[in-house]
């Protein structure tokens, strides 16, 4: 988490070992667990076979214990989380814009938007790659399709995507959990209002400062819980999806995994080598416990606080730089999001080009979903199939059922838990790429210093002028 259980045996929570392995453990524990539950409930497959075997099966049903006797650690968890998440982002993306000089604010946000969008692109073209050559949707039967109630997924339409970023009533944004993006938007322009008043709000800055290491304090100690959270959100998701729904949706599932892969194995170690200038090895072992937070959670904005820390303790890019990316990054830059939302979509379209007419799977029409899907990611929420909800927008724009996620929706929190780490990789690439483009190290200027110092040194001054005037 920072630097200190990078160096140190220890993870603060009083196991010797580092926390990213205890994360990992708890998780291949937790689909051992998971795989139990489901297995003996089925009753039947060769897991079934080898739980019953053991004896677990028997032991399972003995003693009335459920999935939901691990589940509440993972919920707990994820509260703990998400109590910080608003807080902290909020601080963290004033406390880094206050860091940064007048003429800097525009060349790292434009540097960061042309970043997000450029690497969902990639992602995109990726996905679509894999769909082409693999052609999952090709005579998949859709009659299996059952009717889902999409209300609460289409949280958005085309029309109002980009509007609904603007709060009308910030406080009640605050108090929202799918209401990130406007708080992030407030806190851009409160971030920069200081900025630009200078010493006038110096003290506010340091204010913000001061809460922000608070904040980061608490996240410090929730994250000792780590590994129990991550048990129990394995135990909940393996437990209860079991294994049946994957057999037939298995080559789709297949193309949105090997799209990840190449992102995330050929495509992010050539940004961090050629961009960032960094050795990749280095890169993963500093945000292993993101990477690893992220995909027990399946939320990058639950996943924000580690986040943080890993950019800023173990990749050393300044808080400045790394509050700015990492927070707006984790609403909207969805590498992972976007290649899987290209990929459903044009699996979809394959699936559904035989009955329904009109269907475009030329270049062109793939063009169009590229550009929907970079259109939809903007407002993609940082959740648990966050991805999904956005998908319905590209899906109507191209024409095919909303009632068609029905078909992958069973499966959804897997890859919905492998997306998120790639969500979460991109946002850490990002940060040491645009570090290195705006020489980040030149502007971690303390500027609220400076301005203090200032105020420090008026206040001395008039109090010399009161005194010579009394004398
Ligand atoms: N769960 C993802 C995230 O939080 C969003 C998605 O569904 O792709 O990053």
């Amino acid at each position: 988490m920072n630097s200190s259980t990078i160096q140190n045996p220890t993870s603060g929570n009083g196991f010797k070992l580092d926390l990213h392995w205890q994360i990992l453990i708890a998780m291949l524990v937790g689909i051992v667990v998971g795989l139990s539950f489901s297995s003996c409930s089925e009753q039947e497959g060769v897991f079934y076979n080898f739980f019953s075997g053991l004896g677990a099966c028997g032991l399972i049903k003995g003693s009335k214990i459920g999935v939901h006797n691990f589940a509440w650690m993972g919920e707990l968890f994820l509260r703990l989380l998400k109590m910080i998440v608003i807080p902290l982002i909020f601080c963290s993306l004033i406390n880094g814009i206050s860091h940064m000089k007048v003429d800097q604010l525009g060349k790292v946000g434009l540097v960061t938007f042309v970043f997000f969008k450029v690497s969902m692109l990639i992602a995109a073209i990726i996905g679509l790659f894999w769909v082409n050559t693999i052609n999952p949707g090709v005579g998949f039967d859709v009659s299996s399709i059952s009717k889902v109630d999409v209300d609460h997924l289409t949280s958005h339409t085309d029309e109002n995507l980009l509007l609904s970023i603007i709060p009308t009533n910030i406080f009640y944004s605050l108090s929202q959990d799918n209401q990130l993006i406007q708080v992030i938007f407030f806190a851009l322009f409160f971030g920069i209002a200081l900025v630009t008043m200078g010493s006038k709000a110096a003290q506010v800055a340091k204010a913000f400062e001061q809460i922000f290491q608070v904040m980061l304090k608490i996240t410090h100690w929730i994250m000792f819980l780590a590994p129990f959270g991550v048990f129990g959100l394995i135990v909940k998701t393996v437990g209860t999806t079991g294994l049946t729904p994957f057999i037939s949706v298995g080559k789709y599932m297949l193309v949105v995994i090997l799209g990840l892969a190449t992102m995330l194995f050929v495509v992010t170690p050539l940004l961090v080598y050629f961009l960032g200038k960094m050795n990749p090895l280095k890169f993963f072992g500093a945000i292993q416990d993101a990477m690893l937070t992220a995909f027990g959670t399946s939320s990058s904005a639950a996943t924000l606080p580690v986040t943080l820390e890993c950019v800023t303790e173990n990749l050393k890019v300044p808080q400045s730089i790394a509050s700015f990316v990492v927070t707006v990054g984790s609403t909207m830059s969805m590498n992972g999001a976007a290649l899987y939302e290209a990929v459903v979509t044009l699996f979809l379209a394959q699936a559904y080009a035989s009955i329904i007419p009109g269907i475009d799977l030329s270049l062109k029409g793939q063009i169009f979903i590229v550009a929907m899907v970079l259109l939809s990611t903007l407002g993609t929420p940082g959740i648990p199939h966050g991805g999904l909800v956005t998908t319905t927008i590209v899906l109507k724009a191209v024409g095919l059922p909303i009632d068609a996620i029905g078909l992958i929706i069973g499966v959804d929190r897997v890859l919905d838990m492998c997306r998120t780490m790639m969500n979460v990789t991109g946002d850490c690439v990002a940060s040491v790429v645009i570090n290195r483009f705006v020489h980040g190290e030149e502007i971690e200027v303390d500027s609220i210093e400076d301005n203090l110092e200032a105020i420090n040194g008026k206040e001395e001054k008039s109090k010399e002028t009161q005194e010579s005037i009394i004398h």
